[in-house]
């Protein structure tokens, strides 16, 4: 065991002497009170450590411990519904131990110890595997069948193994390694959060991540195993959309980090989650959900940590053949404490003050997420969509974090304030983002939706654009001054932006938007397009056909439960009212 002594503490930087046995990013325990660090920098026999908890009362000459074994997180039964922070200790845990305020140096293993769980073998003794196999199954809760596996690096022969009522630590059978050597089988494993867990082979992410948020599905879609971010000013909706993405994606699993700084954000999760039905499951969303949170009584440096403690246990769950998301809330707040570590490393600072490797950092992040083939002999596949929040000063997208983040996620929802302003929620701006999975995904939309969906959605987007470019000549001329197909393009341009873009979190009908309500509905709004202009082409009366009774159904229809059934009703209606006015123009 190395033991060094404190030459200098500045924040949550630590420097200590005597270590050059130790290695990098090894967790230490620092001072009398055994604070928890991790070194971050070695020079010689000095180390670097970026302490974990507050610092102030140590000093110089005090002793830092190496604990020998890198920053690592407990993968077992009891993390789905659990919350842990940014190093993975359990918070609920601990308050229950000592109250709201965690103690420096507290010691509480991030899975439960006493818990038992019930265990079923799916081998048997003589098997031979190979690290990655699923060995057996535990119920983590009603919605997750955790798959215990061989850890990815053993391979070898089962010798026993049993079935029953197991703590994550007790023995529930053997392996002899193809070098002879008996370990031990537990349901908990573990990982140095550092290092990504390993796969057999990437695959193309050619699959939907199926929101049931109409501009995510239909316009800016994400790939199962994709890469998001959503920047966006205070206020414009980014923690909603964050939300709603946790809430509603088709995934197995969902990890939420919170890095930031405001703890009634996750204070929302934690009041909001459990309450909320899974629609597929139709239990509760925390069933499914493990929060990382930072508490505002821990210093930065553990938000740094946090983004790797919780793309670890994403990891841990697609290995076993899960579709998993993450949800990081907000890679700003994990820059700046890359930020702030760097300024007291005294390291060179790049744009900002932010260190020269922000981008390799934010990369290594979002490269963990991937649709792969899982470490195994049964070539199962697995998928982890990453999604992160920017919250740029005042919505300057030009600054670094943010550009960083552009130049690797493949999907930007560009939230916009002005339309959040104007309550257009969710206020991604159409002509601002882009997702470049789109085309990726097209053989997906084919065979699952068709090609009229592909058809109309680039017909949505065509719209949205003329307008944006009919308002220019609006701003100088007047509406007047439009032609009448012009007028309708406006017109039904108005409806998409309303009746199809515009989505209500809190209404409960409209929340979630299945693909073929959202098929549904564009259909309908497009279709008053195209028979309003034969209908006016035909003699009707241009403001009697912008101003039909039928238009208030189509902006409600979103929030029918009913309107599957409906559809044909109000499509029949907008029809004959048409036709009405027709008539009258003879
Ligand atoms: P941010 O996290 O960007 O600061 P929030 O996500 O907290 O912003 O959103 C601010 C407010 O905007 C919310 O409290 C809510 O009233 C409104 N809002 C945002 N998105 C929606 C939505 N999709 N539907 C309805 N209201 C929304």
């Amino acid at each position: 065991m190395v033991t060094g002594k404190i030459l200098k503490v500045s924040g949550p930087l630590v420097v200590a002497e005597g270590m050059r046995d130790a290695n990098m990013f090894d967790v230490v325990r620092v001072g009398r009170q055994r604070l928890i660090g991790e070194i971050i920098e070695m020079h010689g026999d000095r180390a670097s450590i970026q302490v974990y908890e507050e610092t102030a009362g140590l000093g110089r000459g005090d002793e830092v411990v190496s604990t020998g074994a890198p920053l690592s997180v407990e993968l077992g039964p009891g993390m789905v519904t659990n919350i842990f922070d940014g190093i993975q200790r359990p918070l609920a845990k601990i308050y229950e131990m000592a109250g709201p305020n965690i103690p420096r140096g507290i010691d509480v293993p991030a899975l439960d110890r006493k818990k038992k769980w019930g265990f079923t073998p799916t081998v048997k003794p003589g098997d031979k595997l190979i690290g990655g196999d699923i060995i057996g199954e535990v119920r983590e809760t009603e919605v997750v069948t955790l798959k215990i596996m061989l850890p990815p690096n053993i391979s070898g022969e089962i010798v026993d193994i049993s079935a029953g009522e197991f703590t994550v630590t007790e023995v529930i059978g053997h392996v002899k390694t193809d070098g002879g050597d008996i370990v031990d089988l537990t349901l908990l494993q573990k990982w140095p959060v550092r290092f990504a867990r390993p796969y057999i082979e990437k695959l193309p992410p050619n699959e939907l991540l199926v929101t049931g948020q109409r501009n995510v599905d239909a316009i800016f879609p994400i790939a199962k195993g994709g890469t998001a971010c959503i920047p966006g000013p205070f206020g414009s909706g980014k923690t909603v959309v964050q939300h709603q993405l946790a809430k509603w994606s088709a995934v197995d699993i969902v990890v939420y980090v919170g890095c930031g700084e405001r703890g009634n954000e996750m204070t929302d999760v934690l009041n909001e989650f459990p309450t909320l039905k899974d629609p597929r499951s139709g239990h509760s969303l925390m069933k499914r959900t493990v929060l990382v949170a930072n508490t505002s009584d821990m210093p930065v440096a553990a938000r740094e940590a946090s983004i790797y403690t919780g793309i670890t246990i994403a990891e841990f769950y697609r290995d076993m053949g899960y579709d998993v998301a993450i949800i990081a809330d907000s890679t700003s707040r994990w820059a700046e404490a890359l930020r702030e570590m760097s300024g007291r490393l005294e390291e060179m600072p790049g744009e900002e003050g932010f260190p020269a490797y922000l981008t390799s950092r934010l990369a290594q992040f979002y490269e963990r997420a991937g649709a792969v083939i899982c470490q195994g002999s049964d070539r199962r596949t697995g998928s982890l969509s990453a999604i992160g929040a920017v919250s740029p000063q005042g919505g300057d997208l030009s600054e670094p974090v943010t550009q960083a983040t552009l130049r690797i996620v493949k999907v930007f929802w560009g939230l916009d304030s002005a339309l959040a302003y104007r309550r257009h929620f969710p206020a991604i701006n159409w002509l601002r983002s882009y997702s470049l999975y789109k085309d990726r995904l097209e053989p997906w939309y084919l065979s699952n939706l068709g090609q009229d969906w592909i058809d109309k959605m680039a017909e949505t987007l065509r719209i949205l654009q003329i307008e944006a470019e009919l308002d220019e000549i609006v701003k100088l001329v007047g509406i007047d001054a439009l032609s009448s197909d012009d007028r309708l393009i406006m017109e039904t341009a108005r409806s998409i932006r309303e009746d199809f873009l515009q989505q209500d979190s809190f209404d409960p009908e409209d929340s979630y938007c299945s693909l073929k309500k959202q098929y549904a509905l564009i259909k309908l709004v497009l279709s008053f397009h195209d028979k309003a202009k034969a209908a006016v082409d035909a003699g009707a009366d241009l403001e009697k056909v912008v101003t039909l009774p039928v238009r208030e159904k189509i902006g409600r229809a979103k929030t029918l439960s009913t309107f599957e059934t409906d559809y044909p009703a109000i499509s029949a209606e907008l029809d004959s009212e048409l036709e009405a006015l027709v008539a009258e123009a003879r």
